[in-house]
């Protein structure tokens, strides 16, 4: 089998949701269900969303059927679901403010899921962008009460953002990506979401649920920003330009910047490629802006080449 056979690029699955634009399809050039089309769920073997093998010696096969049946691919690592899912977010309006319980929660609450840590690479933003990213309570029982009491505008934290900036979201912490944002988010394979405040917004004549409780139950009080981002800095390349984003107990998360020919060892269960700007090839195969694929266990050797920028992830 060629080398090159053993890549498993993914074709994305799109979700339409109220909250979404068109430039998944305009910038991206994924065609899109819908001109409220927020989320290309890029690399997923969630039931919510499986991706479909583009082509390659595992053509037509979804990403979980692989997980199942050639573990062998993902260095035999253990575990129901594969344990990771790219997303590409386009929030044309603000989405809900929101929190994510953690694995021990989850488990014991959602039917043994997993809980969901998630980072966020700021892909493009308006001008203006801002994000929400923690609260202000001093504690829970503060938490509780202005939760309680709708004192919204004063709980949240929003934060100013522009295009590169980089956020790890640990579950708990209250967040909300707002309007005019484009986001590259890598997170556990998990769909569990509690919804604090929708702005009062009404869906067809009615407010969306929120889940009060549970939210109060997990958010972490006080807000501490996480420890696990690395320190930004960009080590410099003759042929790349490589920076760590994050590293923590799920994922480790990275950014590459080709300008040039540069061949790499495939050393890790498996490596997880997203496209976010420019062109080029990987051992000659065309990639460009939107491409994703997954380098399995033993693929060996490989050549990055072109003038592009990925986001690169493993655990
Ligand atoms: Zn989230």
């Amino acid at each position: 089998m060629k080398q090159t056979e053993q890549i498993l690029f993914l074709e994305p699955v799109m979700k339409e949701v109220l909250w979404g634009g068109t430039r998944l399809r305009d910038d991206y050039h994924y065609a899109i269900p819908s001109e409220h089309t927020g989320e290309c769920w890029a690399v997923s073997a969630h039931d919510h969303g499986d991706c479909l093998v583009a082509c390659g010696a595992y053509q037509g096969q979804t990403l979980s059927r692989l997980w199942k049946e050639h573990r062998e691919l993902f260095g035999d690592m253990e575990g129901e679901r594969f344990p990771l899912l790219v997303k590409i977010i386009d929030a044309k309006q603000d989405l809900s403010i929101q929190v994510h319980p953690d694995d021990e929660y989850a488990k014991q609450k959602e039917n043994g899921s997993f809980g969901k840590m998630e980072c966020w690479y700021i892909l493009d933003c308006d001008q203006d962008a801002s994000i929400v990213i923690g609260h202000h309570a001093k504690n829970k029982e503060e938490v509780a009460q202005m939760i309680h009491e709708g004192r919204f505008e004063a709980f949240i934290r929003t934060i100013p953002i522009k295009k590169g900036d980089f956020f790890q979201i640990n579950p708990g912490t209250v967040h909300a990506i707002k309007g005019g944002t484009l986001i590259l988010e890598t997170q556990q394979n998990s769909d569990i979401t509690y919804r604090v405040y929708d702005y009062g917004r009404l869906t067809n004549g009615k407010p969306r649920e929120l889940h009060i409780e549970k939210s109060i139950d997990v958010i972490q009080a006080p807000f501490e920003e996480s420890a696990a981002v690395t320190k930004r800095e960009i080590k410099q390349g003759q042929a790349m330009d490589r920076e760590m984003l994050v590293t923590c107990k799920y994922y480790t998360v990275e950014k590459q910047d080709v300008h040039g020919n540069i061949t790499m060892p495939q050393d890790k269960r498996f490596l997880i490629y997203s496209v976010i700007d420019g062109k080029g090839m990987i051992d000659g195969v065309t990639i460009k802006k939107g491409t994703h694929f997954i380098l399995p266990t033993g693929y060996g050797d490989f050549t990055l080449e072109g003038t592009m920028s990925l986001i690169c992830s493993y655990c």
